[in-house]
């Protein structure tokens, strides 16, 4: 009975731990139930399929160990429906990292085009503020080696009125050589074909590309050993209509150049054209106001600018400083035998033959009329005399022919005076002084020299 007793005791022992395990488990698994719910929702807020699928597949799990197959099937279904989002969700990601990766490539793409742009604005200002051509040649080199891969630059002025280039220079190793300017027409040159159809050229392989734009017969011979470039573009300059010539830059290597490039260099040109433009003209203005329109020799402003300069040098120096002055004996006569016409080439003559006869220092200036005068620093009276000893005799023995073709002499009166550059005397008075020479000069019977005591 005892014995009876006791396994019916321990019997019940055991099922009442199996039940307060079973009601511990519900207990525990009543709360889990509430803190998964409450996190499954928290992460269908957060819109998180990962953490969907992982709550639901808990949850399912907890069903299933109570036996609750029917709510365990339920959560086990929306953890794999989350799953498969989740999936979707992956290949997304990887899609946006895709589209990702290629706007940060664009965007280091736009990066470089907006330092190019940077740069084209930086060369454009520069060149756009020199008015020197060597200058303007220099930072177009310089600049446009930061933004092309490039082994030569070539730069080419074009006279339309003229067919001629006029000017044109070429950059190697940082090295600026000048081509002598030469008549178009031959259709020798990419260069010239560019000027002619005033669009850009662009040539990745000149073995097979260059000879669609010239005659392979008429292209000019490099020095022996000398390669070809291979790669080049070249892009018309002009202004309005008219074609002022040509910029190229060129590479050793093939396939150097891209449409890109083109547009660079396009928009370089379109700034470059009115900088040359610019200096030309600032150079064709300084020059009409330094020089005289009929003779080409200095103008009176210069022998006041330039003149009074370069004795003020001297006096500084103590060197020798002499003037002479020059005036053609009775120019009015042939005027009037002869016309004005006459006239003007007897002056433009007898100019010439003064320019041929001043040094590089000299200075050899219309004064006004039929009157000119060579200044000469580092010279003393004896010098000066000699100059004008040559000139005269010169002038003596030209024979100039006159519009109806006649031969013409004629002659010219000289004053020379040499400046005593101790004394710090003042510029003028030296002219006013060989003024005077040449007046006596005139007055004791001309073609002579005369100078004052
Ligand atoms: P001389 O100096 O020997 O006394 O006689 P001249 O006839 O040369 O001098 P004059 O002072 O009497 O007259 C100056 C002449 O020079 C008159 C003028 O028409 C001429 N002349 C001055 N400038 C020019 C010019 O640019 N072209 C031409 N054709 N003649 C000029
Ligand atoms: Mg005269
Ligand atoms: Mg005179």
């Amino acid at each position: 009975y005892l014995l009876d007793c006791m396994a019916r005791a321990s019997r019940a022992q055991a099922a009442i731990m199996v039940f307060s395990e079973e009601r511990a488990k519900q207990k525990c698994g009543d709360a889990a139930l509430m803190h998964l719910e409450e996190a499954l929702k928290t992460a269908a807020e957060l819109g998180s399929n990962l953490y969907q699928h992982e709550i639901n597949r808990e949850i399912a799990g907890i069903y299933q160990q109570r036996g609750d197959y029917m709510n365990a099937l339920r959560y086990l279904e929306n953890s794999s429906w989350h799953k498969k989002s989740m999936i979707k969700d992956q290949s997304l990601m990887a899609l946006v990292q895709k589209r990702y990766s290629k706007v940060r490539k664009k965007a280091r793409i736009y990066e470089k085009q907006h330092a190019d742009i940077d740069r084209i604005y930086s060369i454009c200002q520069k060149i756009s503020s020199r008015l020197e051509y060597d200058e303007i040649v220099e930072i177009l080199y310089s600049e446009a080696r930061q933004l092309f891969s490039l082994d030569i630059l070539l730069l080419a002025q074009y006279d339309s009125k003229k067919a001629r280039i006029n000017r044109a220079t070429y950059v190697e190793n940082g090295k600026t050589n000048r081509i002598e300017g030469f008549a178009t027409g031959e259709k020798s040159t990419v260069g010239e074909h560019v000027l002619n159809v005033r669009e850009s050229i662009l040539i990745n392989d000149r073995d097979s590309e260059y000879f669609r734009y010239i005659d392979p017969a008429k292209q000019g011979s490099l020095k022996e050993g000398r390669p070809y470039p291979q790669s080049m573009i070249y892009c018309p300059l002009f202004i309005g209509e008219v074609s002022t010539g040509y910029i190229s830059i060129q590479s050793f290597s093939r396939g150097t150049y891209t449409a890109e490039d083109v547009y660079k260099l396009e928009t370089i040109a379109a700034y470059l054209s009115i900088a040359l433009e610019n200096s030309d003209l600032y150079h064709a203005i300084e020059h009409s106001v330094s020089h005289d329109f009929l003779t080409g020799l200095s103008s009176r402003r210069e022998i006041f600018v330039k003149g009074k300069k370069r004795y003020f040098e001297c006096v500084t120096s103590g060197s020798p400083f002499s003037l002479v002055m020059i005036d053609i004996d009775y120019l009015k006569k042939i005027n009037d035998a002869y016309g004005h016409r006459t006239g003007d080439r007897l002056l433009t003559e007898a100019s010439d033959i003064i320019r041929l006869h001043s040094r590089a220092g000299d200075i050899s200036a219309r004064y006004g009329g039929e009157e000119f005068v060579l200044i000469l620093p580092e010279t003393d009276i004896e010098g000066a005399r000699k100059v004008a000893e040559r000139i005269r005799e010169q002038f003596e023995n030209h024979v100039f022919c006159s519009e109806c073709g006649q031969d013409i002499k004629f002659t010219g009166s000289f004053g020379v005076y040499q400046y005593d550059t101790f004394k710090n005397e003042e510029f003028e008075h030296g002219l006013m002084a060989v003024d005077e020479a040449l007046y006596q000069a005139k007055k004791s019977g001309r073609n002579r020299i005369s100078h004052l005591e």
